[in-house]
């Protein structure tokens, strides 16, 4: 299936592509267009084929079927040495017995450049990735945060067209981590470089992509920005994949209705056929909570649809420093319990704590409907 591209002059163009390992097939036609600039994140479970995907991209593993076109030329069948690209690994892949400086004008020795023009290029990068005194040091001489930025001064040396990340900050610990992807983020935006970033991790992809292309045994399940990944997911797959997601047991009623543990709740937008089986889904951070006059025209916190307002008992509540994450159960949702994230403020306005009883409201534009999954369909 072809997904929409955003406007923007396209750069990579991916055609119903296939790899298969033996009998298993890694990669089932995918087809995917990427634009210039973009910062597209490949986002799936393990084993789901983003690797495979992105070594098909830069020739190291040769597809088994299909094309890929970059910058308008048929590069399918190039090895990666006739190929425009530069890309960084998970491991760092720097080499050991190098300097730092030595390390970073690997590639551009074949270039054609002069010592001194290439002197002055890792000079530059070294700046840019905000290392400009360690050019004489050895990689072992760095931390893995420091180490990773060399190998993307290294990597985008030679002003490749295409940036390819394979998982970069996986190595690196947490809070590395946040620093290494805003910096990541802006040095690609400053660069301009089309960039294609393999992750497992969702806040990741989130934080850093344009668009994210959800994956899924070998197929793609999703392609959008991530507002739209995270609003509109297209499946229960990718509903539960990213982000957390209330997922309760519920019947499609007339269109825009579903029914709840025998309660009719406006849900507004679902095109499941009246009836069936389906899957009522919600995020804890889009449950409302009300105060005890809510359902009083002119409370301060009046609820927007009385049907979907009611009232739930608070059995466990958790600090997460920035919020609170409440378990909370009601006759409609069976045995399963409802998560709701409530801001600190909230909490204490509403002084809602373990035992008590309070008024949830499910907004109806947050309120979405999927077909079950196939095992239980
Ligand atoms: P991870 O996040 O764990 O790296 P991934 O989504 O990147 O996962 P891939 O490495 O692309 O996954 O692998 C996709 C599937 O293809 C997996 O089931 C994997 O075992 C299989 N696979 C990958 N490379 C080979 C290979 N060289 N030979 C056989 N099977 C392979």
């Amino acid at each position: 299936m072809l997904q929409k591209t955003p406007p923007g002059e396209l750069y990579l163009s991916i055609q119903n592509l296939w790899k298969a390992f033996g009998s298993f097939l890694a990669l089932k036609d995918i087809s995917l267009e990427i634009n210039e600039g973009e910062f597209v994140c490949f986002l799936g479970p393990s084993g789901c084929g983003k690797t495979t995907l992105l070594r098909a991209i830069a020739g190291l593993d040769l597809q088994t079927k299909g094309t890929v076109m970059q910058d308008g030329k048929d590069v399918s069948n190039l090895p990666p040495s006739e190929r425009d690209f530069g890309i960084v690994f998970q491991s760092y892949a720097l080499f050991p017995n190098l300097t730092i400086e030595k390390n970073i004008a690997f590639g551009l020795e074949n270039s054609g450049r002069s010592k001194s023009e290439i002197a002055v290029r890792v000079n530059e990068l070294l700046h840019l990735v905000g290392l400009p005194d360690q050019g004489k040091k050895y990689p072992a001489q760095l931390s893995g945060g420091q180490q990773q930025r060399i190998a993307l001064a290294r990597a985008i040396a030679t002003k490749p067209g295409l940036l390819l990340l394979d998982e970069p900050l996986s190595a690196l610990d947490a809070k590395v981590r946040v620093h290494l992807r805003h910096e990541i983020k802006e040095l690609q935006r400053k660069l301009g470089v089309t960039t294609v970033m393999v992750t497992h991790d969702q806040e990741e992809a989130l934080a850093m992509a344009d668009r994210i292309v959800v994956m899924n045994h070998g197929v793609i399940e999703q392609v959008g920005s991530p507002t739209e990944i995270y609003r509109h997911p297209r499946n229960l797959f990718v509903a539960d994949f990213i982000g957390e997601m209330n997922q309760l047991p519920a019947n499609a009623g007339n269109p825009q209705t579903l029914e709840l543990g025998g309660s009719v709740l406006k849900c507004a937008r679902h095109s499941h056929q009246k009836g069936s089986r389906v899957v009522a889904a919600v995020r804890p951070d889009d449950v409302i909570p009300h105060g005890e006059g809510a359902r009083s025209p002119g409370a301060p916190d009046t609820i927007t649809t009385p049907e979907n307002a009611f009232e739930v008992l608070i059995t466990e509540m958790e600090f997460l420093g920035s919020f609170w994450r409440c378990r909370l159960s009601n006759k409609r949702f069976g045995s399963s319990e409802l998560i709701a994230d409530f801001s600190v403020n909230a909490v204490r306005r509403l002084e809602l704590e373990e035992g008590r009883t309070m008024m949830i409201e499910l907004p109806e534009d947050r309120l979405m409907a999927f077909d079950l999954p196939e095992t239980e369909a």
